[in-house]
Parts: C-alpha cells; structure tokens; sequence
C-alpha cells in the first residue's frame, strides 16, 4: 500500500447522526488518526493496532472504520464485515508468527461482557499459553 493511500484512509472520519464519532469514541479518533496507534493492518474498512496495555506478547485490536457499538448493535447486513473480522485476525495472526502454535480470539460485548470501549473490536491474542477459564 503506498504512503500516500494509508493516509487518506487514516482521515477517515465517521458521523452518527451529526455526532462526530472521532469526538465521542477512542477508536474512532485512532480511525481519523487523531491519536497514535501502532497499526497492523489496515485497509479501505478495517484497521488493526496493537493493544496499549497488551495481555499477551501478541495483542492486536481489529476494528472496523465505522463506528459500530457492539456485537449487539450488528445488523444481519453486516454479516461479511463480522466474517472480516474473523479473517484478517487469521491472516495477522500468520503474519506474527503465532499461527502454528495457536492464539485466542475474543469479542467482548457490553458491561458484563467485560467491553470497556464501545467500539467493535476483536482481539488477537497470541504468544503465551492462554489460560483455561474464560472468565
Ligand atoms: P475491551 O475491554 O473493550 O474489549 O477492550 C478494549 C481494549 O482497548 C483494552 O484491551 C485496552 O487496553 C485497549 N485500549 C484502550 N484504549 C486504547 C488506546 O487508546 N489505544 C490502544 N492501542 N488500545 C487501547
Ligand atoms: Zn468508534
């Protein structure tokens, strides 16, 4: 990807209603590139950086550009954008060198799900043994 294309996708801000989604959600602003992420992965509808508290030597957070709430705020419509997710975690997770011995996929949704930020992501964790409970 040249330079040039990644920062036109960077600009891209999302408006829900007349709100600004870059002024209300930190994921969002990381979209706009108003704050600094170290980024991943990124194309014309996902972006994925890394963790800034990480929970594993491989922590990566892919989101996609819109602004989507939760896994609860999914529509039927959005059934690819869900499977993209899903996809570009497998391809990343090749591309950091975790794949053969393994990794965790978590989506988080709402308070008692444990989501703190109201922004869809999934998260790739990787390089350590993972523990057994999932709570
Ligand atoms: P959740 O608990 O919502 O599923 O996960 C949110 C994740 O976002 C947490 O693991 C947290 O460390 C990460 N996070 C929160 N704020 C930022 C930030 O500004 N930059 C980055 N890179 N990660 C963040
Ligand atoms: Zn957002």
């Amino acid at each position: 990807m040249s330079k040039e294309r990644s920062k036109v996708y960077a600009r891209k801000a999302w408006y829900i209603e007349g709100v600004r989604m870059a002024d209300e959600c930190i994921f969002c602003r990381i979209v706009a590139g108003e704050i600094p992420a170290d980024i991943a992965y990124q194309d014309e509808d996902f972006l994925a950086f890394r963790d800034i508290m990480p929970k594993a030597p491989t922590h990566v957070l892919i989101i996609p550009r819109i602004h989507i709430t939760s896994v609860a705020e999914l529509t039927d419509g959005q059934q690819k954008l869900a499977g993209r997710l899903i996809v570009i975690a497998r391809n990343l997770a090749k591309k950091e060198g975790i794949a053969r011995k393994g990794y965790r996929l978590v989506i988080n949704c709402g308070p008692e799900g444990g989501q703190v930020v109201p922004h869809l992501h999934l998260h790739l964790l990787g390089g350590r043994q993972m523990d057994a409970r999932l709570g």
